[in-house]
């Protein structure tokens, strides 16, 4: 699942292959075609950007917008390498000077006119990026403050409108860090707790960026004791998606 730190790599990953080049556009699989990607066809790319879960690709007045969700993924190919995937199911295929950028599933791909993306429902309603450099975690917190104040912390965690970026795994490890209940409201959390969770997924996920793995997890999917403190570890839905929370039930409080 492609959480804030997947998205922050891949952008990197695809900036480097293909920023600055006439990009050619092919969509083997229907998917890609119905998008209207083709249109980006023989452009230049300025930029590759991301946002939470979002990556935007600048094509000048046009812009490609991906989310990967549970399922997507973005490739990036040498030239003449072999592929993972067959090139038949690819929905997108950007091909540079040397490289070849390739994009598989996932719920979001469309083109839209870049003045359209401060507008846009999916994209102009999220809140700031929890990996951005110049993020005010006070504006964060500030947030989480003005939200319904009988939301369990597990699931306003998730919401991309308060911030942006944090999945299902950060949002487990980021309240083992803290020492907090998932479980707990809104309500019941005082600034210093918000500044705490949100400071510790901010800095797991940019861990994660640097070293490209998730090795360090300590609660998500946890099988067996507690890691910390020997107690039981417990997993459980919240929110309207029902979206798997683990926890630790003696050293989360
Ligand atoms: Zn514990």
């Amino acid at each position: 699942m492609a959480e804030g730190d997947t998205i922050l790599r891949a952008r990197r990953r695809l900036a480097e292959a293909l920023v600055g080049q006439s990009i050619a556009v092919a969509a083997p699989d229907p998917r890609g075609r119905a998008a209207g990607i083709e249109r980006l066809d023989g452009r230049t790319l300025e930029a590759v950007d991301s946002r939470g879960k979002h990556l935007l690709f600048d094509f000048g007045d046009l812009v490609l917008h991906s989310h990967l969700g549970m399922s997507g993924g973005w490739q990036v190919y040498e030239r003449d390498a072999r592929w993972r995937r067959p090139r038949s199911a690819a929905w997108a295929v950007l091909s540079g000077e040397r490289a070849d950028a390739v994009q598989f599933g996932g719920p979001t791909l469309r083109v839209l006119r870049a003045s359209r993306v401060a507008i846009d429902p999916q994209l102009a309603r999220l809140g700031p990026d929890i990996l951005a450099p110049d993020l005010d975690l006070a504006e964060v917190v500030a947030r989480f403050r003005g939200a319904e104040r009988s939301r369990a912390l597990g699931d306003a965690l998730l919401d991309q409108h308060l911030t942006a970026g944090i999945g299902n795994i950060f949002k487990s490890e980021a309240c083992f860090a803290a020492r907090l209940d998932p479980r707990r409201r809104l309500a019941d959390l005082s600034d210093d707790d918000l500044r705490a969770v949100l400071g510790a997924a901010r800095e797991q996920m940019l861990a994660a960026v640097e070293e490209g793995n998730r090795h360090r997890l300590r609660v998500y999917k946890r099988r067996g004791p507690c890691a910390r403190c020997g107690g039981t570890v417990s997993h459980g839905g919240q929110g309207d998606a029902n979206r798997t929370t683990w926890w630790c039930e003696r050293c989360q409080v």
